[in-house]
């Protein structure tokens, strides 16, 4: 059988090296969301991670390790590719990471920090989860409805602390959540604290994660002694458990 030349395999992977080069260095110029900055920036340390691979390869001796076919040339060109892109989509060796942050400042670096594989978040209270994030019963209506958080149940007055930097942006109280805290983090992101029994902030107030926002309690519509705890971006809810594993393992009933 008669394999494909080298100048075929090498030829479309260098056009497509080029086209995505020009492709991230656009988003990356003009991306305004901080999310796909960082996607870019990742795709564009994936082409420099495959071109250095490329180029260490040719110091491997011809006959050396394997021997020197075509056919091994273009295996071993789709093997870089699929490294270097896998391997920069999950932050590579922090390069596009480093472009990404320098590009988009505060935001970026929330990103990045959250995506990070390392990243461990501690939860805004130790307890058990009595009611996860997604599709439930009503518990106080009769229904189903989507629990936009994370219920953790904890003594009255146990402290709630914020998991991220940001700004206080609402302390309020509310029909369902009672008394409750809502803090703005970088990049999009707000969190939420609701039946609390005190608010230990205001408005305005810096957050360092680890800050104590208020105490827990049972105000507004609660069925007992509990935080929730939500977390949105751009408005809409998303599942906590993403960035605090803590927050998903739910008590067997
Ligand atoms: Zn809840």
């Amino acid at each position: 059988m008669k394999l494909p030349s080298s100048n075929i395999a090498v030829e479309p992977s260098t056009v497509s090296a080029t086209s995505t080069t020009r492709a991230a260095e656009r988003a990356i110029k003009t991306s305004t969301d901080p999310e796909q900055l960082v996607d870019a920036a990742r795709r564009l340390e994936g082409v420099f991670l495959n071109l250095v691979f490329e180029e260490m390869a040719k110091t491997v001796p011809q006959d050396g390790l394997y021997g020197h076919t075509p056919g091994m040339d273009m295996v071993q060109g789709w093997l870089r590719t699929e490294l270097s892109e896998r391997w920069a989509e999950s932050g590579g060796v922090g390069v596009g990471d480093a472009i990404a942050t320098q590009v988009g400042g505060e935001d970026a670096a929330f990103v990045v920090a959250i995506r990070s594989p390392q990243a461990s978040f501690a939860p805004p209270v130790v307890g058990t989860v009595s009611s996860p994030y997604g599709i439930r019963a009503h518990p106080v209506v009769a229904g189903h409805e989507l629990h936009e958080g994370v219920d953790i149940a904890v003594p009255v007055g146990t402290e709630v602390r914020s998991p991220f930097p940001g700004t206080i942006t609402r302390v309020e109280d509310h029909p369902n959540l009672g008394r409750m805290v809502v803090v703005s983090h970088p990049a999009g992101y707000q969190t939420t604290y609701g039946h609390l029994s005190s608010a230990t902030v205001e408005v305005g107030d810096p957050v360092s994660p680890g800050t104590i926002v208020g105490r827990s309690g049972e105000s507004g519509r609660a069925t007992g002694p509990h935080l929730h705890f939500s977390m949105y971006r751009d408005g809409e809810s998303v599942d906590p458990s993403a960035w605090i594993p803590a927050l998903g393992s739910v008590e067997d009933p």
